[in-house]
């Protein structure tokens, strides 16, 4: 059986106990230390993703694949990975690479 959301599960416990008593209660967890403590946790991540280019597809570190329409992760203005969650760095191959050889120059002087 599918998850439900938690837009789903409030629209069903709305049914039952009121919308004020579900909004009370998400208001009392979202307060708590362990709530608090896993969106700061949420927010530190990063997740960095790769490509060939813009017309080839993006893989993130959490394993994500995603191929865009139209350029690639910054033009299309996402900045956080839809699987993990991270925060989103993208590079491609080429910029990888450029960038580890200017890190083995500037070790090598
Ligand atoms: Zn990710």
């Amino acid at each position: 059986m599918k998850p439900e959301t938690a837009i789903e599960i409030s629209d069903r416990l709305s049914g039952q106990v009121g919308a004020e008593t579900v909004r009370a209660v998400l208001a009392a967890l979202e307060s708590t230390p362990e709530y608090k403590s896993l969106v700061a946790d949420a927010r530190r991540k990063e997740c960095f993703w790769t490509s060939d280019g813009d017309d080839s597809p993006w893989e993130g570190s959490c394993g994500v694949a995603w191929m865009f329409i139209d350029g690639g992760p910054e033009e299309n203005q996402m900045a956080y990975c839809p699987q993990c969650g991270g925060k989103l760095t993208a590079q491609t191959y080429d910029e990888v690479a450029s960038e580890d050889a200017a890190i083995d120059a500037a070790r090598a002087e």
